[in-house]
């Protein structure tokens, strides 16, 4: 994608994708210090992977909320929603108010087959 060009600064560039994952995969939202964020901004090398790496931290948060919410259901949280149906198990648990959360579709033994950000009527719509 950026072939043969170099970021004008590694080190920034270090900084901003460390950044990037540790906000992202740990936190609800990615937050970028201004200085890293104009950065990401001025190189034409990190503008150009800025996404791509938000988009990572965003599916390993939300992998690792699923694989907390099967835990939880399986100890009936009642935080959790599940739903069973054709040999599959439906998980909701609600983030930010009941209008989005995470969606999870397992197999019946509890297998992550995908994860998702959804809404409560997403959940009861799956099948
Ligand atoms: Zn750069």
């Amino acid at each position: 994608m950026n072939s043969g060009q170099q970021c004008v600064d590694p080190e920034l560039r270090n900084r901003l994708f460390t950044e990037i994952m540790h906000t992202g995969l740990n936190t609800d939202s990615v937050t970028i210090p201004p200085e890293l964020l104009e950065h990401a901004n001025a190189c034409p090398v990190c503008s150009s992977e800025y996404q791509e790496w938000v988009e990572k931290a965003e599916v390993g948060r939300i992998l690792s909320r699923a694989r907390e919410m099967i835990r939880e259901a399986a100890q009936w949280d009642p935080t959790v929603q599940r739903r069973e149906t054709n040999g599959r198990r439906f998980y909701f648990k609600a983030v930010r108010g009941a209008s989005v959360g995470t969606l999870v579709t397992t197999d019946a033994e509890d297998k992550i087959i995908t994860a998702d950000e959804g809404s409560l009527d997403d959940f009861l719509r799956l099948q």
